[in-house]
């Protein structure tokens, strides 16, 4: 299908990345919002979740309903302390409180990647508990990314973007994928009430009755079909079944695109594609030429899913905005120009005052 061919319905991407670097100049930022909004535009979103550092909150504030802001909290695999909160074991209640002052959705991505066991700290350290703590009781949603693509474990399979970024956990003493899952569960045992979005389907696409077991599990959880595009790979291995079970949790899954700023707009064009795609024809096809190098290219088609309208429309937005609020919370721009003099983002806290 053509873009232009898709269903007419809300579409919020619930998985975006735009990297507004501590100081980032007014000229930096410009650039961002305008590839956000060109994607917007011809990507027929009609909203964006950023993870983004407080250029969220701009963008949000100067263009009222379009964007969702997620808050920053440093993965487990980043060295303490961590920069922007400045301590060891950081004051959450404050920092959080703060983000939510300024008008935040939710938080993240966040989450743990795998990283040498010396640098490693689980999500169920002491350092997140009053996190997870003030999350579950605040009702704030968390977009969590925990472990990787089973392929990054196992020299023989993992691809080769993955080993030129080093996202490769097989040279060294690396928690293995289950010890990741088993750091999870034991934040949603003690934390069962907490709002969570595991990103990438939690890298459960090879199992379907383990994904099933896990959402059953836990009511408050949902998954994002944010590539990882071995998810859409492995989906259509088993497709029909796979149908079934979409069909059956249409409540617990979320559109997600993972793009990035540092994608050409086609590319992140083409990752809407070939999502929408995947959801809403029963076509066999492969990744866009123009798609990113992290769209691996496989001999096997993706096989389209061809879902009823009444679910797309729940995992193009309405679950997002059960989740994460109908619309974005209101940006309250003194209190966030003065959070982002506080974390080094000057140039932005000016851009706010503008807006004041
Ligand atoms: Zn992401």
């Amino acid at each position: 299908m053509e873009m232009k061919e898709f269903a007419d319905l809300p579409l919020i991407d619930g998985h975006v990345h735009l990297d507004a670097p501590a100081g980032a100049t007014k000229q930096a930022v410009d650039k961002l919002e305008s590839f956000a909004l060109e994607i917007i535009d011809r990507g027929r979103l009609s909203q964006m979740y950023l993870s983004s550092n407080y250029l969220g909150t701009y963008l949000k504030a100067k263009h009222a309903g379009r964007f969702y802001d997620g808050g920053e909290v440093p993965w487990s695999s980043t060295e303490v302390p961590w920069s922007s909160i400045g301590a060891d074991v950081p004051d959450w209640r404050e920092y959080l409180d703060g983000l939510m002052a300024c008008g935040i959705d939710g938080i993240g991505e966040m989450g743990s990647k795998p990283a040498l066991k010396e640098k490693f700290r689980p999500l169920s350290d002491d350092f997140y508990k009053d996190f997870w703590r003030y999350c579950e009781s605040h009702q704030v949603p968390v977009l969590c990314h925990v472990a990787d693509p089973e392929e990054f474990w196992d020299e023989a399979s993992a691809p080769q973007w993955a080993k030129d970024r080093g996202w490769v956990y097989y040279g060294g003493e690396f928690p293995k994928k289950e010890e990741l899952y088993s750091d999870l569960e034991s934040i949603l045992c003690h934390y069962p009430d907490i709002s969570m979005v595991l990103a990438h389907f939690y890298f459960l696409s090879a199992d379907l009755e383990r994904s099933a077991d896990f959402l059953d599990k836990h009511p408050k959880v949902s998954f994002d079909l944010t590539p990882g595009i071995e998810l859409l790979y492995n989906i259509s291995r088993k497709r029909d079944q796979w149908r079934e079970f979409f069909i059956a949790y249409q409540d617990r899954i979320l559109f997600g695109t993972d793009i990035c700023d540092w994608q050409k707009s086609k590319a992140a064009l083409d990752r809407i594609w070939v999502l929408r795609n995947f959801l809403e024809s029963d076509e066999e096809f492969f990744t866009p030429r123009t798609a990113d190098h992290l769209m691996t290219r496989y001999t096997e088609p993706f096989i389209g899913l061809a879902l009823p309208g009444e679910v797309l429309k729940k995992i193009y937005a309405g679950n997002f905005q059960r989740i994460f609020g109908k619309q974005p919370r209101p940006v309250d721009t003194l209190c966030a120009a003065d959070s982002c003099d506080k974390h080094g983002q000057e140039p932005l806290a000016a851009l706010i005052r503008e807006l004041a």
